[in-house]
């Protein structure tokens, strides 16, 4: 028999399954609301003019294709930090953090959390209720026990901060904590700066390891100011995680363009936890690809396409509130008696709307909208051309 007659077949990924339904539904007017992908208002996933510029450089230049190092290209690296921890930061001067470019956000969790199980073996990893789908699958993969904290209030559709902080102080010491660093994916809802700083505290008090994931920088309210958790923790002098992606910043989803962070207590140390990190990406991938870590070091390392870049992520976050603002007043004027303003204090690409499965079923089947059953919505699926019929679909199907 063959070595595979027994393989099971794994459980299929809902959102990709949502996206095949997409693509099958014949309807003209079908829009899908359950993508994590930002598009601009022609529905496209854009192609940013500072990127182009960079790769219009890049492919004149035709630099050969030399294996990477493996943490990567430094000017990325240093590019990272720059975003991170800020341009005049005394922490990346100290050389404490050490950086390794990784394949997307995804491949920064993965080569952190592979570390992290080298250096704490026995610890469990806590993740918010909800969280990103792949986050306990991911930490489980790297074999540790994975639980929730609370965080989503669906009474007030914003975050239980009372809830995640007692939990948070029961943990046992060196136990890891993924926080989403801003605009939480399902949710949208986000702490406030003055709850980041208690959530330094208690990670300080009672031993635990934050680890920070940082996958939409700049969509919430700007690059410093969605890094207020990265800088709360910078300031504390504790050690921690933070995994980068620059998939939805630079609209650079395949080039699969991320990096890990660690910030240890000094530079020596540093030297040593490098070593060790570079051994995990030794044996997963060797090294990085050498494209999408050059373009956007590029575009971070040139005051004229950095500029750029800021002017087009600023229109990225601007379109996306937007389209909150205009859902929410929309759905009013469909006469919806329910409030929905919550819609626009959530903040990033996300929303949890409120809608239950029932109601997201039959959005999908009378109206060819697709959302996920939590009720999550993904805001940058809306323009100006779909907005009006999405919402009176919602209309609908709350009434
Ligand atoms: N972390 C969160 C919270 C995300 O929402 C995502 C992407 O959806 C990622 C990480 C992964 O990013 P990447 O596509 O760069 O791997």
């Amino acid at each position: 028999a063959s070595i595979f007659a027994a393989v099971e077949m794994a459980p299929r990924d809902p959102i990709l399954g949502l996206n095949e339904a997409f693509a099958a539904d014949t309807r003209a007017e079908k829009v899908n609301l359950g993508v994590g992908v930002y598009y601009d208002d022609n529905g496209k996933i854009p192609l940013l003019a500072a990127v182009r510029a960079a790769e219009k450089a890049r492919l004149e230049a035709m630099p050969p294709r030399g294996y990477q190092p493996i943490e990567g290209l430094g000017a990325y690296n240093s590019a990272v930090q720059n975003l991170l921890f800020g341009k005049d930061s005394a922490l990346a001067s100290s050389g404490q953090v050490v950086t390794v470019e990784a394949l997307g956000g995804t491949g920064a969790l993965k080569v952190g959390a592979d570390y992290l199980k080298r250096l704490l073996p026995g610890a469990t990893v806590y993740i918010s209720d909800p969280s990103w789908e792949n986050h306990r699958a991911l930490f489980e993969s790297a074999g540790f026990p994975v639980e929730n904290y609370p965080y989503y209030d669906a009474a007030t559709r914003g975050v239980d901060f009372a809830g995640m902080k007692a939990k948070l102080d029961s943990l046992q010491p060196g136990s890891v904590i993924v926080l989403h660093a801003c605009c939480h994916n399902p949710t949208g809802a986000d702490l406030s700066d003055a709850q980041w700083d208690e959530v330094v505290a208690v990670c300080r008090n009672r031993g635990l390891i934050p680890f920070l994931d940082m996958a939409y920088q700049g969509f919430a309210d700007g690059i410093a100011a969605d890094a207020v958790a990265v800088r709360a923790f910078s300031a504390s002098g504790l050690q921690f995680f933070v995994s980068s992606s620059f998939s939805k910043s630079f609209s650079l989803y395949g080039e699969r363009v991320g990096a890990l962070s660690i910030v240890t207590a000094s530079k020596e140390e540093a030297g040593r936890v490098l070593s060790q990190v570079k051994r995990v990406v030794r044996t997963n991938y060797s090294n990085p690809p050498t494209h999408g870590g050059a373009v956007v070091a590029a575009v971070l390392n040139s005051p004229e396409l950095r500029q750029m870049w800021e002017d087009e992520l600023a229109g990225m976050r601007e379109r996306i509130r937007a389209m909150r603002t205009g859902l929410v007043e929309q759905l009013k004027a469909e006469g919806v008696a329910q409030d929905f303003s919550f819609v626009i204090k959530q903040r990033g690409m996300f929303s949890y709307t409120g809608l239950t499965a029932a109601q997201v079923e039959k959005l999908k089947a009378d109206f060819g909208i697709y959302a996920v059953s939590t009720g999550r919505i993904c805001l940058a699926a809306l323009n100006s051309k779909n907005i009006g019929y999405v919402a009176k679909a919602i209309a609908q199907v709350v009434k």
